[in-house]
């Protein structure tokens, strides 16, 4: 069902063919001028202006040949997925700036063409993820749900498969060619997440089940050993569960106290009342890097700096930022980085918790067993160092091999463009959603990424998510695990696309077109 990329640019009319727009006329109701407004203001902010500390010199040498590479199958070849690889249309260009939509003066609702090149072959990127084939109630499946979880191409299913087809074995232990296979595999991964966050050593990167299970490590291991009564814990209003509750049972132990930084009306934290809120007394600042819901981009370099002018620990959740923006943890700053495979096209259970080295040695450990000893009799135990200091027991080996070859193909696709096209993507969902009359956009903070959640007059927001899917459109409704920040801007639910580099215009035109059917019907 989806036309090829070739066919785009021709197929793609005049503003106002009507060819994007089958139902209505793009044109904001008098009634959405202030939302209008706003999705203009976020298109005509300053280009740059939300990548505040995020590294835009993208992977390095991208297309240069990686290890384990033959393993990736078929098309896995790097200049696969470039433009300079790829015939191009005539007329059909690369954007040449970072937010084609901040152009002065473009036509609110439609993309220029060239807006709709994301700088790799879509269409060939989509080919490499089997589940985006499937039909859903008869129609192509559209998935607008990556905030949840994101799909995997099938070279990471295939490297998943040739570890148990030809690899198979338990690490670090036994003298046998599968074990070194194995463990060759599952180093090699490690060092894959180092260059993808720019970590200084691999030894910092600790594979871990997910966001979730890394932020409660370092709330039982270091706010165990770090934290005690009258103590103070910062955390912003916009932070997922997973941010929220391990620091709340740490503060609830230990008799500390969790502080939580405001956020303004457009869904940004407010760092004059961060600074208000730090004290002598803070022992950690734990800040998402983007927000689940709102898709906020927060200026988490800024937040680490005041942290660490006054010696505090600092913990970014980067579970919503590392799939959508290039990530220097060095560059960053903080003291722990964490984030789950799945959103980034690797497997469920997997996941990375990264720490500066000095601060992960100063921790004791976590959780006890095999693989992080180094001997032990009744008496004592000496551990290993690094990362098995913290990799206890048999730990999720194919899947963090899996993880290896999912950052490998983004590497090879480059962060930098997928940030770029998805920045566009935004935008113009942003803006086209807000032409919608009685749907509320939440969170408008300019320069969001992925995610554009609404809620819609005359409408629960599972009726919403269930009309979409009879569409083939895939969206999350509910709470999101982020419930203070949904009631912050006075609602329980909202409906919530969120999107992921594999995404198209068309796909974003076909949600907004189910949207506005629904809201012409509004009861
Ligand atoms: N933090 C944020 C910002 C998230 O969006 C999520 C998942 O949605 C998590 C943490 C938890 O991730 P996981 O369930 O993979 O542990």
């Amino acid at each position: 069902g989806v036309p090829p990329a070739s066919a785009a640019p021709t197929a793609v009319p005049a503003a106002t063919s009507g060819y994007y727009f089958l139902d209505a006329p793009p044109a904001a109701a008098p009634s959405d001028a202030p939302l209008q407004a706003l999705a203009d203001q976020a298109r005509r902010a300053a280009p740059d202006s939300h990548l505040d500390g995020i590294d835009l010199r993208g992977p390095r040498a991208a297309d240069a040949p990686l290890p384990g590479q033959a393993l990736q199958g078929p098309g896995a070849a790097p200049q696969y997925y470039f433009v300079h690889a790829v015939q191009l249309p005539n007329g059909f260009v690369t954007p040449a700036k970072p937010h084609p939509h901040a152009a002065p003066g473009a036509a609110a609702g439609h993309a220029a063409q060239q807006d709709r090149h994301p700088g790799f072959d879509i269409q060939a990127v989509r080919r490499d993820f089997p589940i985006l084939s499937e039909r859903i109630n008869g129609k192509p499946l559209v998935w607008l749900d990556n905030a949840a979880t994101t799909h995997k191409p099938r070279q990471v299913i295939e490297r998943i498969s040739h570890f148990y087809a030809h690899e198979n074995s338990n690490i670090h232990r036994a003298a046998h060619t599968l074990a070194a296979r194995a463990t060759d595999a599952y180093e090699h991964a490690r060092e894959v997440v180092r260059r993808f966050i720019h970590a200084p050593d691999a030894r910092e990167v600790i594979f871990v089940r997910g966001t979730t299970e890394a932020i409660n490590l370092v709330a039982k291991a270091w706010g165990g050993a770090n934290v005690g009564e009258g103590d103070e814990i910062i955390i912003s209003h916009l932070e997922h569960h997973a941010n929220i509750v391990p620091w709340q049972q740490l503060a609830a132990a230990k008799g500390a106290r969790l502080r939580v930084i405001p956020v303004d009306d457009q869904g940004q934290i407010r760092l004059d009342e961060y600074q208000k809120l730090i004290n002598d007394r803070t022992k950690i600042v734990a800040i998402g890097h983007v927000s689940n819901v709102l898709g906020t981009v927060v200026p988490v370099k800024q937040v680490v700096e005041i942290a660490k002018r006054r010696g505090i620990t600092t913990l970014i959740d980067g579970a919503q930022s590392i799939a959508h923006t290039p990530v220097d943890v060095q560059d960053l700053g903080a003291d722990f980085f964490v984030f789950s495979g799945h959103k980034i096209f690797a497997p469920t259970g997997i996941g990375v918790l990264w720490g500066r080295r000095e601060v992960l040695e100063a921790m004791p450990p976590w959780q006890g067993g095999g693989n992080m000893i180094a001997d032990v009799t009744f008496e004592q135990t000496v551990y290993q160092p690094l990362p098995n200091t913290f990799e206890a027991g048999t730990g999720n080996i194919a899947d963090a091999v899996g993880l290896g070859a999912a950052l490998e193909y983004v590497e090879r696709i480059g962060i930098a463009q997928i940030s770029r096209y998805e920045h566009a993507l935004v935008d113009y969902g942003m803006a086209q959603l807000a032409s919608i009359a009685g749907l509320r956009l939440i969170g408008t903070v300019p320069g969001k990424a992925s995610v554009l959640a609404f809620t819609l007059d005359g409408y629960s927001t599972d009726e919403v998510g269930q009309a979409l899917n009879a569409e083939g459109i895939a969206v999350r409704t509910g709470h999101h695990c982020a419930q203070p920040i949904l009631r912050r801007f006075g609602v329980e639910t909202a409906v919530r696309p969120s999107l992921a580099f594999y995404n198209t215009f068309d796909e974003v035109d076909q949600l907004v077109r189910e949207v506005r059917k629904l809201a012409a019907r509004r009861r």
